[in-house]
């Protein structure tokens, strides 16, 4: 038994330089929530909250970390991560469903499924991919994401001129510009390299299906979240029709929601988001789900420094990962957090082990982006 005896949360933010452009809506800024949980053993674990949409909501997390979340932790055995993990399920879902946003209920889980996490491993004096069933690799491959809409040519060249070896494209933003940034891109790569693009559920099955041919013609191995809502019948419908590999999962809440798209022919790729649908716990249940079916694992990873942590240990510790989002936009919340951030050579990147989240914050780096500081309720 190792209590908890306290959790506090900060909002990470700092403006990007790029403007990063999505189908639906642009990125201005970068931001996070660092959720971190101390014990009675005097260690502190840190986890991530993902509120990159809408830009209102780190109010909301603030609100439902501090009176939802924190409560439930304040005085429990931080040891026991499953049984905390459901019973903040279990009794926050519930408000979800009522509300209407089950999602930001498990966004904000994730912070606390992480820190526990990463308090394992401190606890411990390893790095979080030693415990449990150990390490299976010690690098992963990466892809570069993502470029566009606006000089893509020049971005894709960029990244092969660093190494990379796979790269993402967004698309969803009309045909006529898809298609030239698709033609750009390929142009840009040649040959050896990997496509992916994304569309961020631009599309429904009719224009999904109309953009095969495109897709197809610039070699894209796979196309993400193809369709609007991301209704698992509409993407088998889109897969018939095109053949299209398909990518889904960063919009998915729990392993539960995975279960049927991991079942389908037409999901070739699962991509859960360590920070949005349950930290690590969820993460690595996807992983034995997706190894079931033999589906490959690329998870999704759009934010901070703790964030990109977690990703890599689940990368050293699921066999059904097989690569990493490695985000190539201006992004001051991760490298810039880190002591000694993994840069990827050659397309690839060395897994860390440090103990716990197998990293080392900046603590000053970090000081010099929160924006807000927010304790528990004094807990009684
Ligand atoms: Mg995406």
């Amino acid at each position: 038994m190792t209590r908890i005896v306290d959790a506090r949360l900060r909002v990470l933010r700092a403006p990007v330089n790029d403007g990063i452009a999505m189908s639906f809506s642009p990125l201005r800024d970068r931001s996070i929530v660092l959720v971190e949980v101390s014990t009675e053993d005097g260690l502190t674990g840190r986890g991530e909250s993902w509120i990159n949409y809408p830009p209102w909501a780190a109010e909301e997390r603030v609100a439902t970390l501090r009176d939802g979340v924190f409560p439930l932790l304040l005085g429990e055995d931080a040891t026991r991560i499953s049984a905390l993990h459901r019973r903040l399920c279990a009794r926050l879902d519930p408000l979800g469903r009522q509300w209407g946003a089950p999602g930001p209920i498990r966004q904000a889980i994730s912070g606390a499924d992480l820190a526990l996490w990463d308090l394992a491993g401190l606890r411990a004096g390893a790095a979080v991919s030693t415990l449990a069933g150990g390490r299976v690799r010690d690098r992963i491959p990466v892809y570069a994401s993502s470029l566009g809409p606006e000089d893509v040519g020049e971005k894709a060249h960029e990244c092969v001129e660093a190494g990379h070896t796979a790269v993402k494209v967004k698309l969803g933003f009309g045909r006529a510009k898809d298609e030239r940034n698709l033609a750009q891109a390929r142009e840009a790569v040649g040959p050896g390299v990997t496509l992916y693009a994304d569309a961020n559920q631009a599309w429904d099955v009719a224009e999904a299906v109309a953009m095969a041919p495109l897709l197809r013609d610039a070699g894209v191995e796979w196309i993400e979240e193809p369709v609007r809502g991301n209704p698992l019948a509409g993407l088998e419908e889109l897969h018939r029709r095109t053949g299209l590999p398909i990518a889904t999962g960063e919009n998915l809440y729990g392993a539960g929601e995975f279960r049927d798209f991991a079942a389908s022919p037409a999901i070739a790729v699962l991509q859960p988001d360590l920070a949005k649908t349950g930290g690590l716990t969820e993460a690595l249940a996807v992983c034995a789900l997706a190894e079931a079916h033999g589906k490959s694992v690329l998870p999704h990873l759009y934010g901070g420094a703790v964030a990109f942590a977690a990703t890599l240990q689940l990368a050293a510790m699921a066999e059904a990962v097989a690569g990493i989002e490695y985000d190539v936009r201006d992004n001051p919340l991760r490298d810039p957090l880190l002591a000694g951030p993994p840069v990827p050579e050659r397309g690839m990147l060395d897994l860390p082990g440090l103990p716990g989240l197998g990293v080392r914050l900046d603590e000053q780096a970090v000081a010099a982006v929160t924006e807000t500081e927010v304790a528990a309720p004094s807990h009684t």
